[in-house]
């Protein structure tokens, strides 16, 4: 389980900002097959909020604009912690606060947008792929809803995981074409070894680094992280 200090990092290439790693009760799905991190979680909020509390002392506002991701979605944190978050960041005038959520919490984001009021929030959802099939039947995503764009409404960015058997040039393609058309940010996660029952697929992951890393290396709107500890948090 990753230390307080795991748990903070500063991100200074494209869309700078700093991003602390804090804990909840736990992902409330869990299903994703590729998914080993929702490990990092507890059910005493008293014991979650005094180790966030501890995280969020590291934030120093260095661009007014910090990434709170906690293993799951910002709902499954303890109000103490959303407090906090509140708290430091009116105290350090940070701007913009991006929090992440599955597809299941869609209905709460605009009540939670009106709760933080003030802050720009930018909702991150982990989404994967726009495949429907591969989403749900190979990656069990629990995003029921087909149609990109009625996914994209309530989310300003979204993940995507690439390296996965059964992946091609032109899915990954589509993927990042379609998310930078209906999101404003887009996060690409190489598939990293993991105790899941999904493996890197090699062969996957050398043709996005072939053939489209090139394209969009550089692309400020593309995040991408070809080791899951790239953004400096993690274990
Ligand atoms: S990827 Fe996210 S939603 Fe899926 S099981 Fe892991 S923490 Fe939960």
């Amino acid at each position: 389980m990753p230390k307080f200090m795991e748990r903070y990092s500063v991100i200074k290439e494209k869309n700078p900002r700093e991003i602390v790693l804090l804990r909840g009760k736990g992902c409330v799905y869990k299903k994703c097959t590729f998914c080993d991190y929702y490990t990092d979680s507890c059910s005493d909020a008293d014991e979650n909020f005094r180790l966030n509390k501890e995280v969020l002392s590291h934030v120093r506002s260095l661009y007014g604009d910090l990434e709170v991701i906690n293993s799951g979605s910002v709902f499954e944190l303890d109000k103490n912690t959303i407090e906090e978050i509140k708290r430091i960041c009116r105290e350090k005038n940070i701007v913009i606060i991006h929090f992440e959520a599955h597809y299941l919490y869609k209905d709460r984001i605009k009540a939670l947008r009106e709760e933080f009021d003030g802050f720009i929030l930018k909702m991150k959802l982990g989404l994967e792929t726009f495949d429907y099939d591969f989403r749900e039947n190979v990656l069990k995503k629990g995003i029921e809803e087909k149609d990109p764009k009625i996914i994209a409404k309530q989310f300003d960015e979204a993940n995507f995981l690439f390296g996965v058997t059964g992946q091609t040039y032109e899915s990954m393609k589509n993927d990042i074409e379609l998310g930078l058309k209906l999101f404003e940010r887009i996060c690409i996660n190489i598939m990293c070894d993991n105790t899941s029952q999904i493996k890197p697929d090699k062969a996957v992951i050398d043709t996005f680094m072939e053939k489209l890393y090139p394209i969009y290396k550089d692309n400020a709107r593309v995040d991408i992280l070809i080791s899951n500890l790239d953004f400096g948090v993690g274990d």
